[in-house]
């Protein structure tokens, strides 16, 4: 059986006991989600001789996002497209791998790379969410399924599953993701042992003529204005960060925007249940509570941020509080029991949606005209001031410890022509727009990426730790007085969780997004991380992420005295490109495609055709070239990840594409040597 965490809590450091053995058995560590471990035989004396044990390739150069379950020397993780595989903790011995087979097809519909955020473990069963919207529970000794439902219908919308289920007492909960394509988002609770549906709570409302579902969606659709505004899904997906207090049967998540992404073309009004946290009652389902963010969203501030749950002297006595640090660049402590806004403050600075929140009901303050159709520059950009990557908390500091994106900006320019359309994204952006606010936007300081050790009580940071990247993975805080955390040009560092000084760090040679866990085998302390860098930011491949290494996928696992060393195969090209066209294309079909390729192809191709993890296009055959219409239009290359087009760029439009990428492999060719110059 799995051992649980115990209950854990002390003022001091030196208080903190050595502890027995110590699994990893819930996706946050414990019910609370501190990912907290009090383990201290890797502490801030010992850490210098911490090395590597062993590390496996996990067969990808996609984004690896998953916190590893662990319990009784085996470790359960998921890969790219929603594969699961088994570890011995001790010697890295594959033990059993279930790949659900996702079809490779809907690659189009994944708005963020082909990622999961890892498994849940329950009485014997391994749950993982699937890209195409399944629930599977696999046998926890053989990788065998033993039941499996589809918890979407992906033929009546754009759904997709990303993150790891939760499990709330004798059910396993999971929500879904697809806001930006038009979806409406629901959490599904089901019986662990059986698979039957218990409940499900939807996050939005649907069309009104048919009824609600429930008082929470009459409620919801008053805020709700514009023609039609059901016909586009509605969008709320809870795409992540679920946590469960068993004490009140409360169930807390977040969801993502709305479809679309803009109030000025979506139709006025708060959007709820859209950017939101809420509390349903697990074991009914019922809304309890909700805390809408970012009211009437035209930013992606979806809330989907991880959940904590601490016990904090705050508002007058200890309270039973929620912290979460959102997207939109304020740290918020609410009232985990009621919803109740206690306190909010910006993490970042240069936020320039919001001037602050009402310190009583803690409603942004906006700019005027931010929610308007003109185009416009804000920060932080729709990959938020914090996404997705864990945080920890360190009960002897009181700090909550997460990677914080300062500075980023993005121009936001509404399609006054947008339409819901189930074939394309619903996101709702002019891919058209050549104002001058992109020059403005790269004139400004360029952001940057630290890890904070931020104080939800007095809501200020006590001490940051800046990185040479933007990006920054998710966060374990230990008893050894450490917190660890991985970050995108592949280092993974320990700090002292009372002063941010780095005493340890290892190159891991891909970048990295993922939380590390740790745990005991035996007696001995590991510390085990994925490896992979991807994701929205990974693909996209921008200029502001720095240094980011794409590269191998990996599971890497550490102890003291490990010696291992790791075998990291080289990725990517080394010299620039060799043009395989040579003749110089039409200056306006270079325009058009460029146009096109930074709306269309530069999700997983990378801004200007400079790409990350997946094929830089600037290297293509002539072969290939002469192929894009197959490849493209015709689906000639979908089971291998490349969706058909053709619903959405005309044959031309594929031409004018062709010649930008041909033009942009000759603007950044490796000079003639001039020995070889005529
Ligand atoms: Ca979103």
């Amino acid at each position: 059986m799995p051992k649980r965490f115990l209950a854990f809590s002390a003022i001091f450091l030196m208080a903190i006991p050595a502890v027995g053995e110590q699994d990893w058995p819930l996706h946050g560590g414990s019910q609370t989600n501190q990912r907290f471990s009090p383990l201290n035989q890797i502490n801030e004396q010992t850490v210098s001789r911490l090395g590597l044990v062993w590390s496996q390739e996990l067969g990808t150069s996609r984004g690896l996002e998953a916190t590893p379950i662990v319990a009784d020397g085996v470790i359960f993780t998921t890969g790219s497209w929603s594969v699961v595989f088994a570890f011995d903790a001790r010697t890295g011995k594959l033990k059993w791998t279930y790949d659900p087979r996702v079809p490779r097809e809907r690659a189009y519909f994944f708005c963020c790379d082909v990622v999961n955020r890892g498994v849940a473990l329950r009485n014997g069963k391994v749950y993982v969410g699937t890209l195409d919207g399944r629930l599977i529970a696999l046998d926890e000794t053989s990788g065998t399924p033993v039941w499996s439902v589809q918890t979407t219908d992906p033929a009546a919308q754009a759904y997709s599953i990303t993150a790891a289920p939760a499990i709330a007492g004798d059910k396993v909960v999971i929500g879904n993701s697809g806001s930006e394509y038009g979806v409406r988002g629901y959490i599904t609770a089901y019986d662990a042992e059986t698979g039957k549906q218990v409940w499900r709570f939807y996050t939005v409302p649907g069309d009104p003529s048919k009824g609600f579902e429930s008082k929470a969606m009459e409620v919801a659709a008053k805020t709700w204005h514009g023609k039609d505004w059901w016909k586009a899904g509605g969008g709320g997906s809870p795409w992540e960060g679920m946590t469960y207090d068993p004490d009140l049967d409360l169930l807390f998540f977040g969801t993502g925007n709305a479809s679309t992404w803009y109030r000025a073309l979506r139709g006025e009004g708060d959007s709820l249940y859209t950017a939101c946290i809420l509390a349903v009652k697990a074991s009914t389902g019922e809304l309890a509570w909700y805390f809408q963010t970012t009211p009437a969203d035209s930013f992606d501030f979806d809330a989907t941020q991880p959940l904590m749950q601490a016990d904090l002297s705050v508002g007058g006595g200890l309270r039973k509080v929620l912290l979460q640090a959102n997207k939109n660049g304020f740290f918020y402590v609410l009232d985990r029991q009621t919803g109740k806004f206690l306190s909010g403050a910006p993490f970042v600075s240069g936020i320039t949606w919001a001037s602050g929140l009402d310190p009583k009901t803690g409603r942004p303050i906006e700019y005027p005209g931010v929610g308007d159709a003109n185009p416009k520059l804000l920060s932080p950009e729709s990959t938020g001031a914090h996404n997705w990557n864990p945080m920890a908390f360190h009960p002897a500091t009181s700090l909550v410890y997460f990677p914080a994106r300062v500075g980023t900006q993005m121009v936001h320019v509404p399609d006054r022509k947008w339409k819901y359309d189930p074939d394309r994204d619903n996101v709702g952006i002019d891919g058209n727009y050549e104002g001058p606010l992109f020059a403005k936007m790269v004139s400004l300081p360029p952001p940057f990426g630290e890890l904070l050790a931020w104080n939800p009580v007095a809501q200020k940071a006590v001490w940051s730790a800046k990185y040479p990247v933007l990006d920054g993975g998710g966060v374990l805080a230990t008893g050894g007085n450490l917190v660890f955390q991985g970050r995108s040009d592949g280092i993974l560092a320990a700090y002292r969780a009372t002063d941010g000084r780095q005493v340890w760090q290892f190159d891991a040679a891909t970048g990295i997004m993922a939380p590390p866990v740790t745990y005991t085998v035996e007696g001995v302390q590991y510390v085990t991380i994925l490896a992979g860098w991807g994701g929205a930011p990974g693909l996209m491949n921008t200029p502001a992420v720095g240094a980011a290494k794409s590269g191998w996928g990996r599971i890497l696992t550490f102890a003291l005295d490990g010696k291992a060393v790791l075998k990291a195969p080289h990725f990517g090209h080394k010299n620039p490109p060799l043009p395989a066209i040579t003749a110089k294309q039409d200056p306006q079909a270079v325009h058009t495609g460029a146009l096109l390729f930074n709306s269309h192809c530069f999700l997983c191709h990378g801004l200007n055709a400079v790409a990350g993890s997946l094929p830089d296009l600037r290297y293509s055959s002539k072969a290939v070239l002469d192929s894009l219409p197959a490849i493209v239009l015709d689906g000639e290359r979908a089971s291998a990840g490349m969706p058909s087009f053709q619903k959405i760029l005309s044959k031309k439009e594929v031409a004018a594409i062709r010649a930008y990428i041909i033009a942009r492999a000759q603007e950044t060719a490796r000079p003639t040597p001039a020995s070889q110059r005529r």
